[in-house]
This record gives C-alpha cells, sequence and structure tokens, in this order.
C-alpha cells in the first residue's frame, strides 16, 4: 500500500494502484510528488498522444498508373487508370476458384480438358518471375494526420491560440517490387504437377477404356 493524493483536491488515501479521488473524481498520485511537475508530465504524456510518431503499413498503399486504352479528346493530359498493388497480387485465381472451374465441368472431357489446361497455367505462373514499379500512395496517412490536427487546432484555439501548419509533405517512394520463383521448391512443385498430369490422364483413359461417359 502506497499513500496517494489527490492531484486537484489534496485528499489522501492508501491503495495499491493507480486510482482516482473519490471525493473530486481527479487523478490521484503516490506522494511525496511534486504537483507542477506531475501535471507537466501528465500534459505532455496526453499530447504525445496525437502525435504519429510510427507509419503504419495501413498508412500505405502502393498503385501503377496504365495508360487508358480509350483517352477522351478533349483532355489536354494523357489519361491514366489507377491499378492498386493489391489487384496485382491477385493475378492469379486462388486455388478454390480453380477447383471451382474444373468441377464445374459437365462433360468428362470437359473436366480433363480443364483440369490439365489449369495444371499448364499454374506450372506457368509458378515458373514466370515477376516485376512492377509501383507509386507510393500517403492518403491514408495524410487523413489519419489531419484528424489530429484537428484536434490541435480547435484545441489551441480554445487558449486564442491561432496556428496554421504547413501542409504534410511526403517523399516521393517508388517500389520496385520483383517475385521470384523459389529455386528449393520448384523442382517439388513441378514433380507434383507432373504426377497430377500423368493422374488426370489415367484417369482419363480408365474412363475412356470402360466407356462410363
Ligand atoms: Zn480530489
Amino acid at each position: 500500500m502506497a499513500e496517494y493524493k489527490c492531484i486537484c483536491c489534496d485528499e489522501i488515501k492508501d491503495s495499491d494502484k493507480d486510482c482516482s479521488c473519490s471525493t473530486c473524481g481527479y487523478k490521484m498520485f503516490p506522494t511525496p510528488y511534486d504537483r507542477k511537475d506531475t501535471l507537466t508530465r501528465e500534459i505532455k504524456n496526453f499530447l504525445a498522444k496525437f502525435q504519429v510518431r510510427k507509419i503504419e503499413k495501413s498508412d500505405i498503399s502502393f498503385h501503377r498508373l496504365v495508360l487508358k486504352k480509350k483517352q477522351t479528346e478533349e483532355a489536354k493530359e494523357e489519361q491514366f487508370d489507377i491499378v492498386p498493388k493489391a489487384k496485382d497480387d491477385q493475378r492469379f485465381p486462388s486455388f478454390s476458384k480453380i477447383q471451382k472451374n474444373v468441377y464445374k465441368a459437365d462433360k468428362t472431357e470437359k473436366f480433363i480438358e480443364r483440369l490439365q489446361s489449369s495444371l499448364k497455367q499454374i506450372r506457368k505462373h509458378l515458373h514466370t518471375p515477376f516485376k512492377m514499379d509501383y507509386k507510393t500512395d500517403f492518403a491514408a496517412l495524410k487523413y489519419r494526420m489531419s484528424g489530429l490536427e484537428t484536434v490541435w487546432v480547435n484545441a489551441l484555439s480554445e487558449l486564442d491560440i491561432a496556428i496554421e501548419l504547413p501542409e504534410l509533405t511526403m517523399p516521393e517512394i517508388e517500389l520496385d517490387y520483383s517475385e521470384i520463383p523459389d529455386e528449393d521448391l520448384l523442382g517439388l512443385a513441378d514433380e507434383l504437377l507432373d504426377l497430377l498430369e500423368r493422374l488426370s490422364t489415367k484417369i482419363h483413359k480408365f474412363i475412356k477404356h470402360n466407356n462410363n461417359y
């Protein structure tokens, strides 16, 4: 147990953890303490919550610009489509999508054909390196900071202090992104794909042989 004293009304009580004053509701601190120092520290800690010290992953997004196929005639400058990196990350369909496409085939011939062409596509995808440059977008960070800026400006205006914060400028960063096939895993993947191809050919032959159409 330590002796705690209210920062506002000087009420004293014993406690073994941080507590608030039961008379006025303000925070109590373990004694002895310097009131001015404690208040200054508390205010600094509070204000620190309105600072951005770390840029989170979610604050940044990446994209690339692709020249629009159809340019509007009256536009003076070239027009681009924005392609988010997230879209490129999804450029190859997921396993469940491939599976669904194969299973949906209503005829055996179609099923085998889709299965084999999917295996071919998967192999091609695994073997093909991918490289792309992306521009960086800090819009989410700017949005997060503008909310904090509003708090600062409003709080200071309560104290009759007018401030104008400069607009946030961020460096131009380009992401040089590449995916390279993993040589250690590629051999295993090929082996697995070979086996699947052989299995699908066998199943096809078996069905044909037994005329199970
Ligand atoms: Zn109190």
